[in-house]
Parts: C-alpha cells; structure tokens; sequence
C-alpha cells in the first residue's frame, strides 16, 4: 500500500516540513539520490536481495508477541514487536541493509555514517563487512569515551571510527564532520544516515526500508487477532525511524492511533530535555526543515536524555507533520519513568528492553485502554548496551 496523504511530495516535503536545504557542494550527491533512489529501491533484483537478507541475516519477520502479563496489568491486548531480536540488537539495521545494497548499485567504494550511542555505527560497520565496503564512521569525541564496547565493535567489524571534536563532541556534531567529509569526498562515497533525518530524500528512503515493520505487523496481526490493524501503534521517536516504520502502513488509516514516545529527560521544564515536539519551534536542522529545540536567536540546543539514542535536538520532518496536523500524538517520558518501565518490561515479561525503547513502554501507564484494544508496541532494540546504565541507575537511586 503506498501511503497518499501522510507520504513526501515531488519537492520533498512533508506538509511544511522537509525538504533539502545543503550546501551547494552537496547537490551532485543528494540529486543522484533524489533520481535514483526510487528506481533502485523498487527494481526486482533490489528487493530479492533486500529481503533475502532480512530474512537470512537479520533474522525477520521479527516476531509479534502477544504480552499476557503486561495486557493483564493494562486490561487491554498488548502485542510487542520484536525489533530486539534483529541482529545487532536492534531495527537499525534494516536501514543500513537497505541503504549498503543501493550505495552498491549507485557504484559508490566507500560508506560514511555519523554515531551517538553508537548502535548506528555498528549496524554501519555490520553491513559494510558483509558487503566488504570501506567504512569511515564519524563519532562525538566524548561519546567515545562513553559507549567503549560499541567503538570496539566496529573496529572489530573493520571499520575507522573518527572523533568529532567540535562543539559538545557528541551526536550532533559527528553529524557535521560526516556532512563535511561528505562534500570533500562527493563521487565515491555513500553517506549512511540513521534516521529518518536529513535532507530529501534520507527521510522518505529510510521510512521505506523501515516499513517492513508494519508490513509484518499487519500479517501478523491477521493471523492472531483476524485483523491488519491494531487500535494503536506505540513507539520512542529520537529522529523517528522506528516509528514510522512501525506506523507506515497506517498512516492513512485513521481507525489506529499513532502514538510516539519523546524523550523529557529530567523534566520538560527542567533545561535539561530532549521533548522536541513541546519544547521545539520550527527550523532547519542537517538539513531538513523540522522542529528543533532552539535558542530565541535559533541556535541548536543542547538535549538531554538518559537514552543516547533519543538525544536529539530535533525530529525528523515527518513525524513534525505528523504532529503538525494531530494524525500522531507524542508523550514526553522523563528518565525517571523510562527506567520504571525498563526494570518492568524486564521483570513481568523477562525481556530487557533498550532505553530508548523503555520510553515507549512508559506511555503505557498514561494511556486509558479499552478492554480488548489492540496495541502494538515497537520493540525497537535490546538493553545488553544499556546494563550499565541500568546498573548505576540502580545504584544512584538506591533500588
Ligand atoms: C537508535 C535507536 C532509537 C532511536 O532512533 P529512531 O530513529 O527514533 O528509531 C530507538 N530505539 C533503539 C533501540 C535505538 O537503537
């Protein structure tokens, strides 16, 4: 099913937001892309190898897995999509898969991408050697020092992880140093982006790889329940990739509710958030118009979330005009509540869930179910990455 009205337009855009605002350096690139991407994507050979490899190597369909003891505690039907069971922990990867087959067939030798946490990076490097591609990935300095098992991951898999160390050193600023590599180092170079960010057309490509998600979820929904559609879909939204895949197939079926999760830190109010949608006005950031968390004179505010996947001053454009129109409706979920839930998920389901995934089981507890509503949750990757935070939080708190 193509989606009508929630889907990007000739230009670009998604309502008022999107769009490619980049340096002229960049236009070859993003045009290239803008031209091929579709044809590419939808060719025969592309989508045999595509899906044969979400199958074999990522190990999909993930599962869909009715939650007894969480449906009983919400007295209502909960389904988890279970995204953590990909390899490499997370969805992620269906992107990167998707993305390394059309760098291939764009001709390009080389894959650059940026990190935060680094799970992006790693599902970068997992597919640059299963593909043998060079692989270059940008990194905040002192997100370096925070997320060692994942920079050894991809130097294990072969790849160069390259400090950025303007600005905070963090996500944002290895987004810059890939942006600026990129235009230095325009025709043998694919730029792997990991959300639905961007310029157009990364947000539309990676929605579509991702949309495997709820192509799934509606098969599986027919099997279990004897219907495609859930009553809502529920997912964290750091840039949103997870989430529109998860949403994709429903977007212009107004029967399910969309539902995301924002990251609120330490509190909406509390200077130290990254709940774009409350907090943020509309700007331009890497390249895209959206909602961004900014200064009065517009410049980029520092986010905050105990999840470094959610930390992320902006959406992508997408889910700015889902928000912007009502069709999806986004909670902020502070650390605190975040947490409550990972430690939950884990208890009364034996599944440790991501932190940024916990984000979306907290929204559980400020949601009013009708008994025998049907709600899918994304699962969108596995806490083994986060057991430190979970440790020490644990510790802090005196738990
Ligand atoms: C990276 C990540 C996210 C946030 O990214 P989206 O593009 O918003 O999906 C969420 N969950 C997990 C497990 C992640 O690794």
């Amino acid at each position: 099913m193509e989606t009508k009205t929630f889907g990007v337009d000739e230009r670009g855009y998604f309502g008022k937001f999107g769009g490619a605002f980049i340096p002229e350096m960049l236009y070859p690139n993003i045009e290239e892309l803008k031209n091929r991407y579709l044809e590419i994507m939808y060719e025969e050979s592309f989508q045999e190898e595509f899906h044969q490899l979400l199958k074999d190597y990522v190990g999909r369909p993930t599962p869909l897995y009715f939650a007894k003891r969480l449906s009983e505690k919400h007295g209502t039907k909960i389904y988890l999509k279970r995204e953590d069971l990909c390899h490499t922990g997370a969805h992620k990867v269906n992107n990167t898969l998707g993305q390394i087959l059309l760098a291939k067939r764009l001709g390009k030798k080389k894959i650059i991408a940026e990190t935060g946490a680094g799970q992006h990076g790693v599902a970068t490097a997992t597919v640059c050697a299963l593909m043998g591609m060079e692989c270059i990935v940008y990194m905040g300095a002192v997100d370096i020092q925070r997320q060692r098992p994942n920079v050894e991951r991809m130097k294990m898999l072969g790849a160069e992880v390259r400090p950025a160390t303007s600005g905070s050193q963090t996500l944002k600023d290895a987004t810059n140093e890939a942006m600026r590599h990129w235009i230095n180092n325009p025709s043998d170079t694919h730029y792997i982006i990991g959300s639905v960010v961007g310029p157009h057309p990364y947000p539309d490509m990676v929605s579509r790889f991702h949309s495997v998600i709820s192509e799934e979820i509606q098969v599986q929904l027919m099997e279990k329940e004897g219907r495609y559609h859930p009553d809502y879909v529920i997912a964290c939204v750091g840039g949103g990739s997870n989430a529109i895949g998860a949403y994709y197939q429903y977007l212009d079926d107004e029967r399910v509710k969309l539902i995301g999760a924002e990251a609120a830190g330490f509190g909406v109010d509390s200077g130290k958030s990254a709940a774009t949608t409350i907090l943020g006005r509309e700007g331009v950031l890497h390249g895209s118009k959206t909602i961004l968390m900014q200064t009065p004179d517009g410049q980029v505010v520092e986010p905050h979330s105990i999840s470094a996947g959610l930390d992320y001053p902006g959406i992508g454009p997408v889910h700015a005009h889902l928000y912007d129109v009502g069709r999806a409706t986004f909670y902020p979920i502070t650390d605190d509540e975040a947490m409550a839930a990972g430690f939950e998920l884990s208890e009364i389901e034996g599944i440790i869930p991501a932190i940024e995934t916990a984000h979306a089981f907290a929204v559980l507890d400020k949601m009013d179910f009708k008994e025998n509503e049907i709600v899918v949750i994304n699962c969108s990757g596995r806490g083994d990455k986060d057991l430190n935070t979970y440790i020490q939080y644990r510790e802090e708190k005196g738990l």
